[in-house]
């Protein structure tokens, strides 16, 4: 398609990692129409918001910048065109209010339309005044071309949507129901990405290990120990699993895996069987502890991450006590902590039993104070070893530092000795490990790894 050469773009992506491999493929797209990165909105032709319907406060952030892009338009650039895009857009209220509400919207389009943004550009900028079309269909869009966000690490989404309907969750109605992609396809982009030199992949699913359920052929551990075989892959992460399509033969390909990184994220929730059930989560306190035991007894030194969210409606002192003590027994290497917020058109948004936000806070607060207890306590078994980091970039230019991962996920902030240069984003570094931190370490550069 022939581009308009000269003009450029900015994307902005909210949400989590399937949204920022959207933007990536938004970028690819555009690229290839002749378009070129923007700084910002400010230096922009073309606008695109990725929006995200799943985290808190995404919606009223979304609608701030629209604001702002408005404001931007009206002042200084009336010429620019402003795209809405992402999981927001499949909700009928939010598509509602960009067009009742923001005139100067000019492209707005769903998950499942990504794939005809050129189309929809290419009709605007042909005169049609307003482009909004939000699609239903769940194809998957092959091949499109992406622009890379990372040099240490590529995305690779390899399924779609969500069929767990968690009762507190918008995915499964943004999103729409688990494909994937064909397991050929999906190794043919992996090799593609280990020879263009990207030592680590994150292969993406907003329910990762239920990939090739859909299919009914190779399934996520195949997948996981095919990656194994590709030259010159060194690390293979997954996001996110849940604790119901956790299996033995899983683990099993993640210890066998020459590449798999010995971390695994499980979303636990809550600890009690209580709320568990009412959040539809399919697995109960004993499996969940079951499988930890099971994975650390397969996996030898595994790093065990999870999600914990305080205030589900209907909440007891009791159920809360039930969260703790399950984090006690597991220490969980890490957690990403939430208080629950409803979500509009979830069953959860109108369950009974809402929890007062003083009570929230309080527990809140405990919830975080034994987490960092228990991160602190991770971090401080690799205190004086030497670990492997994969450098994703340096923390300031003529500051002597550079930052990067473990095969574990643990954050390293490290010095390089006077006189040598930090190593680049994407080379393995070997660094002496000296103080731990409740959520990084500090360490000291002593060679490529
Ligand atoms: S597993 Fe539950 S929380 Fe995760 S995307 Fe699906 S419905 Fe949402």
């Amino acid at each position: 398609m022939a581009g308009p050469l000269g003009l450029r773009f900015h994307v902005l992506t909210f949400g989590c990692q399937l949204n920022e491999n959207d933007s990536e493929k938004l970028a690819g797209m555009l690229a290839e129409m002749g378009y070129s990165e923007a700084a910002g909105p400010e230096e922009a032709d073309l606008v695109v918001v990725n929006t995200c319907s799943v985290r808190e406060g995404a919606d009223g952030r979304f609608f701030g910048h629209l604001g702002l892009l408005a404001n931007l338009k009206e002042k200084s650039r009336p010429g620019m065109l402003v795209a809405v895009c992402g999981c927001m857009m499949k909700q009928s209220v939010h598509l509602e209010r960009v067009r009742k509400s923001h005139p100067f919207v000019d492209i707005a389009f769903g998950t499942s339309d990504l794939h005809r943004f050129p189309e929809l550009l290419q009709r605007r900028l042909s005169g049609t005044r307003r482009v909004f079309e939000v699609g239903d269909e769940d194809a998957i869009a092959e091949g499109l071309p992406v622009v890379r966000g990372f040099r240490f690490r590529a995305l690779a989404t390899v399924m779609y949507g969500c069929d767990n309907f968690c009762t507190y969750c918008i995915v499964p109605y943004v999103r729409g129901r688990e494909r994937s992609r064909p397991l050929p396809l999906v190794l043919d982009e992996l090799r593609r990405l280990a020879a263009e030199g990207y030592p680590e992949i994150l292969l993406l699913g907003q329910n990762v290990n239920a990939y090739g359920k859909d299919l009914g052929g190779a399934d996520f551990p195949v997948l996981l120990e095919e990656a194994g075989r590709i030259q010159g892959l060194r690390r293979v992460r997954f996001m996110t699993s849940h604790p119901k399509d956790m299996s033995v033969r899983l683990l099993d390909a993640m210890a066998r895996s020459p590449n798999a990184c010995p971390h695994l994220h499980l979303p636990l929730q809550s600890g009690s069987d209580d709320v568990l059930r009412r959040m539809n989560r399919g697995y109960g306190r004993d499996q969940y502890l079951g499988l930890v035991a099971e994975a650390r007894r397969r996996i030898p030194g595994l790093a065990v991450t999870t999600d914990l969210i305080v205030g589900f409606p209907g909440e007891t002192e009791r159920d809360f006590e039930d969260t703790l003590d399950l984090m006690d027994r597991i220490r969980f290497d890490g957690a990403f902590t939430f208080q629950f917020s409803p979500r509009p058109g979830t069953p959860a948004a109108d369950m009974e039993g809402p929890i007062d936000a003083a009570t929230v806070t309080d527990r809140f607060d405990r919830l975080v104070a034994l987490q960092n207890a228990h991160s602190l306590a991770s971090n401080r078994t690799v205190e004086g070893t030497v670990q492997e980091v994969l450098v994703e970039g340096s923390d300031g230019a003529g500051t002597g530092r550079a930052s990067g991962r473990t095969p574990h996920n643990r954050l390293v902030h490290f010095r390089v000795p006077d006189g040598t240069a930090p190593p680049p984003e994407g080379a393995f570094a070997r660094v002496r490990i000296e103080r731990a931190r409740t959520f990084t370490l500090d360490g000291t550069w002593e060679g490529p790894a």
